[in-house]
């Protein structure tokens, strides 16, 4: 045996592959050294480019983050020059600020973290109170939290993409005066309007601006492949385009402390001993004209019919159907998340005392059931943000369609889950389910046009690495 040699393997996978950089006292972030001892090696290997582009985005962070001299000199600069004089503000922000639940708000801060490498912008993070010690500091020996002092709370008197993008209409040609912060929305807003975002013209027109505050709830990531500014960057970065949320999330999540406390202890409780683990997200979105049973229909049919989990042995057909020759009985751990915990209870009392006509034995458990989304709550999120790392250690995996909550839990986890078809109302679907082909997040809302003004049709056939969500058609996400 080599130790030096199952040394360095160890330490790769503690690392993540070089994503994670060492160096860091475990004691103030357990999960970052821990999580490799919870879910299998993952085979998506992030490139070298992307290692040394983190490694010196770290570097920025710490020289320009908040708590240094050059972050207050720039702040100065740019709270008080109302428009900028030269371009060449050394330091340069994204704020990020949170739309949504949980999920939304992590898959926004993922696109969001690469827009900042791709024009080497400082991210901050907007985190009230309801998303306090939920995550570690992603970023060594520096912060991303906004502090709280900072004027960039509010995005009053700040200037809008918007009104600068028909500034720059009304100004044909003449030098256009830029301001020092702008406020970018890139969220999903009723008459829908392209902001052309993904076009180099616009990024030109940003990349000037020192402060961008930027909020949306949309995994945006899609737009920045579609930017050919932005291509030949990101074609070395993220080389498998659909392991870009599997990388990026798995860099910047990294559960606080509390958190892993929880993660590890129901893990340890109650899935540790399984011979597998089944993650079942059950999200009701609108939960007055979807009734419970349809639901469950529709989450028995998905499981049952691709042998996921097995049948329970009717006793008054027959016994004949029992399996027989079987030494080893085989657990199955369910692993139910959902809002309401009827679920949960009605399936272990489905399996409770009763033998599965493949012998295995069924456990099911489920960590919390709200009754209803909430929000600025704190052990809320710490509960929502357990689910989806619980969920993320599954060895099969069913979500529901169109919930970011799921697309967060199969990022980290490199799985491609069941999707449960989305019911409306009192109706079954027949297939209940189907079985994804990316594990990257859906991008809801895409572009609507090329940068040209031509309408996109398809984006499968215009634009290579992406593809038509499968639960939701007018989204796209990569491949
Ligand atoms: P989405 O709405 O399904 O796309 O997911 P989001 O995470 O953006 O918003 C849903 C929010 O509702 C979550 O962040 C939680 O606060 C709550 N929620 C929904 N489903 C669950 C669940 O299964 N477990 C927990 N703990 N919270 C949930």
């Amino acid at each position: 045996k080599n130790d030096s040699l199952t040394g360095s393997t160890n330490n790769k996978e503690k690392f993540l592959d070089g994503l994670v950089a060492s160096g860091v006292d475990e004691p103030s972030c357990m999960s970052r050294h821990q999580s490799h001892l919870y879910r299998k090696a993952s085979p998506h290997k992030p490139s070298w480019h992307l290692i040394s582009k983190l490694r010196k985005y770290e570097e920025i962070h710490r020289r320009c983050g908040p708590n240094s001299k050059a972050y207050q000199k720039s702040m100065k600069e740019i709270l008080h020059s109302k428009s900028i004089k030269s371009d060449s503000a050394k330091c340069k922000y994204l704020i990020w600020t949170p739309a949504n639940g949980l999920g939304n708000q992590m898959i926004s801060m993922a696109a969001t973290f690469l827009y900042a490498l791709l024009t080497d912008r400082v991210m901050l993070v907007r985190f009230g109170k309801d998303k306090q010690g939920l995550f570690c500091e992603p970023f060594l020996n520096s912060t991303w939290l906004l502090p709280e002092n900072s004027p960039f709370w509010s995005d009053n008197h700040v200037e809008t993409y918007e009104s600068l993008v028909e500034k720059e209409k009304a100004n044909n040609n003449s030098k256009l005066d830029l301001p020092s912060a702008l406020f970018l929305n890139l969220q999903y807003q009723q008459n829908y309007h392209d902001k052309f975002f993904h076009c180099d013209d616009k990024q030109a027109l940003l990349i000037k601006v020192p402060l961008l505050i930027l909020q949306s709830d949309q995994y945006f990531v899609p737009s920045l492949f579609m930017t050919p500014l932005f291509n030949e960057e990101l074609e070395k970065m993220l080389v498998e385009k659909d392991a870009v949320f599997h990388h990026l999330g798995r860099y910047l999540f990294h559960p606080s402390n509390s958190a892993w406390r929880l993660i590890t202890k129901f893990y340890h409780q109650h899935l540790a001993k399984a011979d597998e683990k089944i993650g079942l997200q059950i999200r009701v979105f609108n939960p007055s004209k979807t009734p419970q049973q349809a639901i469950m229909n529709l989450v028995l049919n998905c499981t049952l019919e691709n042998k996921l989990l097995p049948n329970v042995i009717d006793m008054n057909i027959s016994n004949s159907v029992y399996p027989s020759g079987i030494n080893k009985t085989i657990t199955k751990a369910v692993l139910v998340t959902s809002l309401y915990p009827e679920y949960g209870e009605n399936l272990k009392m489905m399996y409770m005392n009763k033998s599965t006509v493949t012998g295995e034995l069924i456990e099911v458990y489920q960590p919390s059931g709200e009754e209803k989304q909430k929000f600025n709550d704190n052990t809320h999120n710490m509960k929502a943000l357990v689910d989806m790392y619980l969920l993320s250690l599954s060895d099969v995996l069913v979500t529901t369609s169109l919930s970011t909550f799921g697309y967060v839990a199969q990022g980290f986890g490199n799985l491609k889950p069941w999707l449960l078809y989305r019911l409306g109302g009192n109706k079954s679907h027949y297939p209940a389910c189907e079985r994804e082909f990316s594990m990257e997040p859906c991008y809801h809302y895409p572009p609507k046009n090329f940068c040209s003004g031509k309408a996109i049709h398809d984006f499968a056939s215009s634009l290579i690495y992406m593809r038509q969500c499968k639960d939701y058609s007018s989204g796209v996400k990569m491949v």
